[in-house]
């Protein structure tokens, strides 16, 4: 589609993250009563670019790869937004995610607009070196776009603290000085903050408690299903079972695991840092990728790639309640099946904005030069995360409306004053 027209009808073959994103705006525009050209300003991304990222190859040879930074909407602060290297990135892609994003700033209250960047790559079959060499080009490649006062990236899928100091690095050396401010999730050494790791999986955490708890229901005992045991299904175990929940069914990119009695999180966590997988894990059967969220559970939460949860998945789902700890793990399709099945969706703008929180967090340090202690980032985390779902709870019943577009509304609302109050230049 264009970016910018409204959006009428929804795929219908195949999945497109892009025109899906479009078609909540617009549906939270319309049930907000807003007009046709504030929605349309809403939807479309101020600025996307695209970038050849050329690298040098540990044999010699030059490998070409495409990267975007895509800034969807600025009206409430800067840019904010993960990189992501992955193999199925595409303009389609990082537009969505981007829009996503300014969705999730908004939601959580925090003064941001939206982006996201990504470059199309298999980061696992590179070295060091290469990973390096292709971060810093990409990093040379967006730097006039991005700065602290204008666009922050951040890690997201298969970027971490590492790759966020060469891009630290890269734009303080085009500088020439440094500038920590200009992406979060960097290590503690050079202006990161302690709590950074960890926040995503506390905030779905914060969640989940709090659906349980709208809902009537005792914590103590639920059994979940997480998808993904990486940087955020890694600590949500954990996280999960401190608070008295079993987690009884776990994936990783090798395959699926289920464990009746619930999963132990410090001996999973000794095991996968032995055998780099989950699978084999003592006590547990393997589970075909594809039956995964049929495993009997309580609740699900994708922790792993976006569109995961097709019309098949949804309508086998075992359980009632799905927490997306993931960006866009739910097709349009399966949306609508949710809905049919009464099963309760926190929505990832919502369920997964621990992450950005805590990237305000270091952002907000840097930027005065002055750490905080544990304690207060954890608090204040906490506080942010339960504010927002009480808030978004409260907009689904009177809105009448799921909490997805509950959630999508508060965000749309919240865009569109800033919007209105700012007004058109010139
Ligand atoms: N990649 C994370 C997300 O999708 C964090 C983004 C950020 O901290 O800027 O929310």
């Amino acid at each position: 589609m264009k970016a910018g027209d409204i959006v009428v009808t929804r795929d219908t073959n195949g999945f497109n993250p892009w025109t899906h994103v479009c078609g909540l705006i617009e549906k939270a525009g319309k049930t907000l009563g807003l007009d046709d050209g504030m929605i349309r300003r809403i939807i479309t991304p101020e600025r996307i670019l695209e970038v050849a990222v050329p690298v040098r190859m540990d044999s010699g040879e030059i490998n070409m790869y495409t990267g975007w930074r895509i800034q969807h909407d600025t009206s409430r602060g800067p840019g904010k937004g993960g990189i992501r290297f992955h193999p199925s990135v595409s303009t389609d892609e990082i537009t969505a995610l981007s829009a996503d994003m300014s969705i999730k700033c908004a939601v959580v209250h925090i003064p941001y607009g939206g982006a996201k960047g990504g470059v199309k790559v298999d980061p696992t079959v590179l070295s060091r070196g290469e990973l390096e060499r292709l971060t810093r080009r990409y990093a040379f490649a967006i730097a006039p776009i991005i700065g602290p006062d204008r666009d922050i990236p951040a890690p997201d899928i298969n970027t971490d603290t590492q790759v966020m100091s060469w891009i630290m690095d890269t734009v303080s050396m085009l500088a020439g000085y440094n500038t920590p401010g200009v992406v979060t999730g960097k290590p503690l050494e050079i202006g990161g903050t302690l709590g950074h790791a960890g926040a995503t999986s506390l905030g779905v955490t914060i969640c989940t408690m709090a659906v349980l708890e709208k809902l009537g229901r005792a914590v103590e005992g639920q059994r979940v299903i997480v998808q993904g045991y990486g940087k955020v299904g890694g600590p949500l175990v954990k996280l999960l079972s401190e608070r008295g929940m079993k987690v009884v069914g776990l994936a990783d990119v090798h395959g699926a695991i289920h464990v009746p009695g619930g999963i132990d999180a410090a001996q999973m966590k000794e095991y996968f840092i032995k055998n780099g997988t989950i699978l084999g894990f003592p006590g547990s059967t393997t589970v075909a990728n594809d039956q995964f969220f049929t495993i009997k559970s309580d609740i699900a939460i994708p922790a792993a790639l976006g569109g995961v949860i097709t019309a098949d998945v949804a309508q086998s789902m075992s359980a009632s309640i799905v927490v997306e700890a993931a960006n866009g793990p739910t097709t349009g399709e399966a949306n609508e099946i949710f809905r049919n099945r009464g099963i309760t969706v926190v929505p990832d703008v919502l369920a997964n904005a621990g992450g950005v929180v805590a990237s305000y967090f270091e952002w907000a340090q840097d930027l005065q030069g002055f750490m905080w202690e544990p304690e207060l980032f954890t608090s204040r985390l906490e506080k942010t995360m339960a504010d927002a779902f009480a808030y978004v709870w409260k907009r689904h019943i009177e809105l009448d409306v799921s909490l997805r577009d509950g959630a999508i509304a508060v965000g749309v609302e919240r865009i569109a004053e800033a919007t209105q109050l700012r007004g058109l230049f010139p």
